[in-house]
């Protein structure tokens, strides 16, 4: 699907794997200049090397850092501003979630899960705040069901995402009417963080279906299977997009009908 980006240019920050690389495929596909970014470099310049092949060097930009170094992440900005010239579209994407419960959560564990959560928001909307008002641009911040339906075995990492929803929320208000902030909130989706915890399965002899599939319905997903990286790609790209124009302060589930509230 086309999602009108042509002639824009989209930054995602954790591009290189599972959803967010999902999401640069489909902003690419719509027309869009990307730039990318993620701490592995080699996993990082192969991806690039690949995007380059199909989309062409002009369109696509990779820098190795982390989005938890405010340096890198302005540097990463001016970077863009030069080639690309501007920023229309910036998608908060980078991180992974934490498995642990109250009792097995150290104090430092809750400081760094913290400053994952916010700060994985902070830094980029600060570094590129300045192009994305210029541009009348969009945040899509990729966050969890886990902000509204916690979980108690990711205690740490529910409460952050509380938080962050509370600081889009925010950022909706004090950034409008230049910039439209909006979120998805994901349940399971199958990307790089389930490909891990399936290799390290207590079965090893349950193939990647049966282990999903029992999965899925150990956690009830009405649609009976997890997301495709794709599918969160699908829904972060309409966010962003002119198709959205009047869509601000809000979260987009996507999720197969997993939560529970109304
Ligand atoms: P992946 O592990 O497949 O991808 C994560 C990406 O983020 C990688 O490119 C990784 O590259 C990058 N990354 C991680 N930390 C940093 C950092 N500090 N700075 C820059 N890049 C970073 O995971 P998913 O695609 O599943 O996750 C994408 C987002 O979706 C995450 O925020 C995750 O928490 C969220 N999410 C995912 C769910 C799911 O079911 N998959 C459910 C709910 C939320 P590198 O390691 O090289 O830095």
């Amino acid at each position: 699907m086309h999602y009108g980006y042509d002639g824009k240019v989209a930054v995602v920050t954790g591009g290189s794997s599972g959803i967010g690389l999902a999401t640069v495929e489909t902003l690419l596909q719509s027309g869009a200049s990307v730039a990318l970014c993620a701490r592995t470099e080699s996993r990082l310049n192969d991806v690039a090397a690949v995007l380059i092949r199909d989309h062409g060097e002009e369109r696509v930009f990779a820098r190795a850092l982390s989005v938890l170094e405010p340096g890198a992440v302005k540097d990463f900005a001016g970077s863009v501003e030069a080639r690309f010239g501007r920023c229309d579209l910036l998608v908060n994407n980078a991180g992974q979630g934490r498995l642990s419960t109250f009792e097995d959560t150290s104090d430092e564990d809750w400081r760094a899960e913290y400053e994952l959560k916010l700060f994985s928001q902070i830094h980029p909307t600060r570094a590129f705040l300045p192009m994305l008002r210029r541009a009348k641009g969009a945040i899509v911040a990729v966050n969890s069901l886990l902000a509204y339906q916690p979980e108690p075995h990711m205690v740490c990492t529910s409460s952050a995402r509380a938080g962050v929803q509370n600081l889009l929320k925010s950022l909706s208000v004090e950034l409008a009417p230049d910039v439209r902030v909006n979120s998805v909130l994901l349940g399971l989706v199958g990307s790089g963080q389930w490909s891990r915890r399936f290799a390290e399965r207590e079965d090893q002899s349950q193939s990647r279906a049966e282990w999903y599939g029992a999965l899925a319905a150990k956690k009830g997903i009405p649609l009976g299977r997890l997301g495709n990286p794709a599918e969160a790609a699908a829904a972060i790209a309409f966010l962003g997009s002119p198709a959205a124009s009047y869509i601000t302060g809000a979260q987009l589930e996507v999720s197969g009908g997993l939560s529970r509230y109304i």
